[in-house]
């Protein structure tokens, strides 16, 4: 039930920060709040006497030098606060920091990737280790496995959106999984979906929960510490709201959300499978930037195309198709991918 239906809506209330437009500056971009606290915000939505509706789970700052997930739930919540019944949710939104000690640094990992720490292996490592001998990963893990955990005794419809940005830039998309409740998850979102690449990729976060919890998926919003970003990740964040059922397709936030993630993906297809993907041994690669103009996910290349250096020497696209993730930082393992148009496995 939505409190906002039969009210007034000339006066819609801006969903995005008004003081959006310009890049935001590096303080801006910094204030990530209270990073002692791993829960940003819970908002429960108000009981309709049938149950406590579903739960969506969304942690931004995994990686701590992308805090724009962590600027994006931040603006959410407040909004959903300052709203009161106009933006009144029919479940709960849980809103997670990732790595709070790497966000602190604004590093993207200290000792290992917190998103590359979720194989049951490693898991099972923390669970039975005593925790004085946790490394700061670690400690991440077990804290963000503890509120997980917690949820999950609530009994409830769970799904899990996990926010990033890159380091090369470029419009929003989704990583998704290849199960169909995540599938159906992100075909609903509004932004160009990825499939194949997180199977590329071992121990993410939302491999090991869409395993073990329910259906998850990763927005990447596009370049790190931008206005853009922000506003790209508030925005999959107000639309994944609605595709939880916490608020109602037509509510205006969710509706000018998605207006802005429809203009952000104009003309890009709807989904891409990953059919290459370029690993980085021993940090010896550099992305090339033609003209110096750095590549950007979605950019179109061409069979033979120069993108990076290696050791080896150069660098060139193994076949037609859209680059996805350049790197451009210094901490990584895959230098980029390339994908294909494809259906939409989920139908
Ligand atoms: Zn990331």
């Amino acid at each position: 039930m939505n409190e906002f239906h039969g009210q007034g809506q000339s006066e819609t209330p801006a969903p995005f920060s008004p003081t959006c437009g310009a890049d935001s500056t590096e303080s801006d971009s910094d204030k990530v709040g209270d990073l002692n606290a791993r829960v940003i915000d819970r908002i429960d939505g108000a009981s309709n006497g049938s149950g406590k509706g579903p739960l969506l789970i969304c942690v931004g700052g995994v990686h701590g030098n992308e805090p724009g997930g962590v600027h994006a739930l931040q603006r959410v919540t407040k909004k959903i606060r300052e709203q009161g019944e106009l933006c009144s949710l029919a479940g709960t939104l849980l809103a997670l920091r990732g790595n709070c000690a790497a966000l602190a640094k604004k590093k993207r990992f200290l000792d290992v990737d917190l998103n590359r720490a979720w194989a049951v292996v490693d898991l099972e490592r923390v669970c039975t280790q005593d925790s004085d001998f946790d490394g700061a990963t670690d400690q991440e893990v077990r804290e963000l496995l503890s509120v997980i955990e917690k949820a999950r005794l609530e009994e409830r419809p769970i799904g899990l959106l996990d926010l990033h940005s890159t380091s090369g830039g470029g419009p929003p998309f989704s990583v998704v999984l290849s199960n169909k409740p995540s599938e159906k998850l992100a075909a609903r979102i509004g932004v160009p979906c990825v499939h194949g690449l997180n199977e590329a990729i071992q121990g993410t976060l939302t491999s090991w929960f869409s395993d073990v919890v329910g259906p998850s998926i990763v927005v990447e919003g596009g370049e790190s510490r931008t206005e853009e970003t922000i506003r790209h990740l508030e925005a999959a964040v107000w639309s994944s709201l609605a595709v939880a059922g916490l608020l109602p397709d037509d509510h205006p936030f969710v509706r000018l959300a998605r207006q802005l993630l429809s203009q952000a993906t104009e003309e890009m297809p709807h989904h891409v499978n990953v059919c290459h993907r370029e690993p980085i041994k021993a940090m010896h690669f550099h992305m090339a930037s033609p003209g110096n103009r750095r590549f950007k996910s979605f950019d179109y290349v061409h069979k033979g195309q120069h993108l990076a250096d290696n050791k080896k020497g150069p660098v060139v696209a193994q076949k037609d198709g859209f680059l996805i993730m350049p790197l451009y930082q210094n901490k990584g393992s895959d230098g980029f991918f390339l994908a294909e148009p494809c259906e939409d496995p989920s139908l």
